[in-house]
């Protein structure tokens, strides 16, 4: 397949690099040479620890990197793709626009993919003349580590879309689950859910954050547990999903006191050294002094 991928950040320059591994033609497109430089670089970065840890051979890198190609070209990035992905920053507006102008240069039968993690699948594509043609595809990061692909159903999805967007997560290994467009699809629902019961019962003085993560890590085999997955997230971020939940799908979701008065004094988590535990060097050296005076 020819791939589009539009942006070259975080998740772009990740889903640019497995789409090339699988062997597609991709495109990379940011609207600033230096954005795209920085993602191609990001990826041979990538590529050169995985021959390090033996996970890929030099043959491998070198065919990987022929296959890429950046562009700051949105006519030329879309104009021959089978499949375009969208990892524009997460702004409706934006990406509603972005839609719209991919259509002006893609051929008819090209997927158009939304990798958003929050925003409503179906509004995006309403943008577009054919949405029928649109689908949610909702990738982890890193994308080139975590197997997980959400396909994301919109209203207007038709099933030569769906199938497309499966055999593409076939293809670059990873494994697909299917979820109707609805608000926070099915990982961050179920994440968010947990989380936010975590800071519950923290604030009720029921366990530390420590007991309520081991509860979760030893008990459940979670590799990490959710009062400290907020923190790595960022409790700023927890913060405008669980207000957004709560809008679309009522009060389970209410972020609690504790929470807001995290955000409010500024500590967000990993980022910024303070959140429900105390950071440093990126690494965890304690609990947070005003979660154990609740
Ligand atoms: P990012 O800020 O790292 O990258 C976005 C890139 O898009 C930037 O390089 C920016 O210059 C570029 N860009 C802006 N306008 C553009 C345009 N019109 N055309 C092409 N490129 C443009 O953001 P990110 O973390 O990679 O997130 C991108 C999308 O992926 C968002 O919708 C986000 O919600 C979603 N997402 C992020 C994560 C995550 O953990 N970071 C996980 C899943 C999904």
């Amino acid at each position: 397949m020819h791939v589009a991928v539009l942006g070259a950040g975080t998740m772009g320059h990740g889903i640019a690099q497995v789409s090339a591994m699988a062997g597609h033609d991709v495109m990379m497109r940011d609207i600033e040479s230096e954005y795209v430089q920085n993602g191609l670089d990001a990826i041979e970065e990538n590529l050169r620890g995985g021959v390090e840890r033996d996970k890929v051979t030099e043959a491998e890198m070198a065919a990987t990197l022929d296959r890429l190609t950046g562009t700051t070209s949105l006519g030329d990035a879309v104009a021959d793709a089978d499949l375009v992905v969208e990892a524009v920053p997460e702004d409706m507006e934006l990406k509603q626009e972005t839609m719209r102008e991919v259509e002006g240069f893609a051929d008819d039968d090209a997927v158009l993919a939304t990798n958003t993690s929050s925003l409503s699948v179906t509004e995006i594509l309403s943008a577009l003349e054919h949405p029928e043609r649109g689908i949610g595809m909702h990738f982890f990061n890193p994308v080139h580590i975590m197997a997980l692909v959400e396909v994301v159903v919109a209203e207007q999805t038709d099933d030569g879309t769906l199938d497309l967007a499966h055999e593409f997560v076939d293809d670059i290994d990873k494994t697909a689950v299917e979820v109707r467009d609805s608000p926070g699809f099915a990982s961050s629902r179920l994440g968010v859910a947990l989380g936010v019961e975590a800071m519950r019962m923290v604030q009720e003085g029921v366990a530390s954050p420590e007991d309520v993560d081991a509860a979760m890590e030893l008990g459940y085999n979670h590799p990490m547990g959710p009062v400290e997955l907020g923190d790595v997230v960022g409790l700023d971020v927890r913060l405008g999903i669980l207000e957004y939940l709560r809008e679309e799908l009522g009060e389970r979701f209410r972020p609690p006191q504790i929470l807001k008065r995290k955000v409010r004094a500024g500590k967000l988590g990993k980022k910024t050294g303070e959140g429900f535990y105390v950071w440093e060097d990126g690494e965890k050296v304690g609990v947070s002094e005003d979660v154990m005076d609740q």
